[in-house]
């Protein structure tokens, strides 16, 4: 049934909370703070469009409020989230949205369920020390890495509008403030489970993990043990999550248990960033001195993190305990495996492999080994092995400064390859489109962040955003945005997006 009224802001979203009414108790209702002066610096126009939005109405000053919560659309019912986590191994039994509001879900093109969330919007009862805001440079920043892991291919929350609120932040200076406005297959962590765990909340795990079968894994309803069903299920959208991040060289930088979605996506983009030449040990986050979330960890992290969903559910999973534990255990101790399974697809993609041979998983790492401690660009090395695919080697053996283990690995390559009946043309095509030609490059990023930030020049970002919408394109009049920095800025550090 359709409703008129004279509000124009009225049925701007269709929305439908389920968050809100089936799961009283995980979340305060909240209100966003007002802001100053908002104003739209960007919105996703294509994605509105396939949440079934009117783009062109939303990209607008009603829009800027909205987006910067000055305005609550009709039908919303913003609230903040409610979970706990684990943040660098220790526990934090109270975390919550500290400086997000979930508006509400909406049903989107395709059927799906999407949350739409504020990042930014003012403080919370979950705010702790924090003011509640965002800085305009990590709001950008999670719109263009968010963004380009979409266009990569790759399980993730989205960006659809960035709003500057017209007030500073305080931070170590004073930056511009702004308001991400983030679309998920839903918020719900690790840490949302841990935080009724801990309280030894048992009623609100089963009723929060028979939402999460409802909204996530429907297939699993009915089953003989749907619990141990999620268990197996997150674990394995984690494991294909986590392959996939390592074959683009993806490091998140922050996987604590809160950071951990349930629905398998991404979701965080604080510190993280993109490794350039390939070596395993690659930290970029200021904050883990310890290389807890080292690129070469992720997998290992994201197996700790699903033990610590294990535990929330073990009740759930068998009134005994031993045999919960069991069970469960079986399925965590899986993981590497899983995971493994997803990796070894992908490279074998990476690498131009149609059948699959024994042998392959040790021609995967031996390429990687045939890098490792030469400072030889990652994504570059992988783009380039089309050519070498072709007989075209002159390109992947400048990245090496001595090629002698590139050689000796590409010889067997050539051989595993003859024996796969692919045209070599048809072979580079497939292979440019599971190895990416662009990256967000740290040193691009900053460029454009700081040409928004400090002189309110939006076309670096813009330009930036464009060529990583098409990453597997060659884009030859972007030929630049391909290439590592410059040496001697290999250095690299990133804060946490506070
Ligand atoms: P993160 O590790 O960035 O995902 O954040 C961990 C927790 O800190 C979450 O509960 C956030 O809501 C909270 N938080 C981060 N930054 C702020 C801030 N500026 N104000 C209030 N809470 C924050
Ligand atoms: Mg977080």
């Amino acid at each position: 049934m359709k409703h008129v009224s004279n509000n124009p802001a009225f049925e701007r979203f269709a929305f439908d909370n389920t968050y809100a009414r089936e799961l009283e108790g995980f979340y305060v209702p909240w209100k966003a703070a007002q802001v100053a002066r908002p104003r739209l610096v960007k919105f996703n126009r294509e994605l509105a469009e396939e949440l079934g939005l009117d783009a062109g109405a939303l990209d607008s000053e009603e829009g800027a409020r909205i987006f910067a919560g000055n305005e609550t659309p009709e039908g919303a019912v913003p609230l903040a989230q409610a979970y706990a986590g684990h943040q660098f191994g220790g526990f934090v039994p109270q975390l919550g949205d500290g400086r997000a509001l979930l508006l509400g879900e909406v049903i989107d093109r395709n059927g799906r369920r999407r949350d739409i969330q504020l990042k930014g919007s003012g403080p919370t009862p979950f705010s702790r020390a924090g003011d509640g805001r965002a800085a305009l440079g990590p709001v950008l920043r999670e719109y263009l890495i968010g963004e380009a892991m979409h266009a990569l291919g790759i399980p993730t929350t989205r960006a659809l509008a960035a709003v500057v609120t017209g007030e500073p932040v305080f931070r170590e200076v004073a930056l511009p403030g702004a308001v991400l406005t983030r679309v998920a297959a839903s918020h719900i962590r690790v840490g949302t489970f841990q935080l009724f765990a801990a309280r030894g909340e048992q009623a609100k795990i089963g009723r929060l993990a028979d939402y999460v079968i409802d909204r996530h894994y429907p297939e699993l309803k009915g089953q003989a043990n749907p619990y141990l069903g999620l268990l197996e299920r997150v674990g394995d959208r984690q494991a294909a999550l986590i392959a996939s991040w390592m074959h683009v060289g993806f490091i998140h930088g922050v996987m604590n248990t809160d950071n951990m979605a349930i629905s398998g996506e991404t979701i965080d983009y604080g510190p993280c960033a993109f490794m350039d030449h390939y070596d395993p040990a690659t930290v970029f986050s200021s904050i883990d001195t310890q290389g807890r979330y080292a690129y070469a960890n992720q997998p290992r992290i994201a197996q700790w993190n699903l033990a610590r969903l294990a535990e929330t559910l073990l009740p759930l999973i068998d009134a005994d305990g031993n045999r919960a534990i069991a069970r469960a255990t079986e399925v965590v101790n899986a993981f590497p495996e899983q995971y493994e399974r997803h990796w070894l697809k992908g490279m074998r993609a990476k690498l131009g492999l149609v059948s699959q041979e024994e042998a392959d998983l040790n021609f995967a790492t031996g390429f990687l080994t045939a890098m490792e401690g030469k400072k030889v660009d990652y994504t570059l090395a992988f783009r380039y092995l089309a050519d070498a695919a072709l007989g075209q080697e002159e390109t992947i053996r400048a990245l090496f400064a001595d090629p002698s283990a590139y050689d000796l690995w590409s010889g067997h390559w050539r051989a595993r390859l003859s024996r796969d009946a692919v045209a070599p043309s048809v072979r580079a095509q497939a292979m440019r489109r599971a190895n990416p030609a662009f990256i967000p490059r740290n040193h691009r990023v900053e460029e454009a962040l700081s040409a928004a930030v400090e002189e309110g020049d939006y076309t670096p970002f813009e330009t930036l955003l464009d060529i990583l919408s098409r990453p597997f394109d060659d884009q030859p009049e972007f030929a630049a945005f391909a290439e590592p920095p410059p040496e001697g800025r290999g250095c690299y550090q990133t804060f946490c997006g506070t």
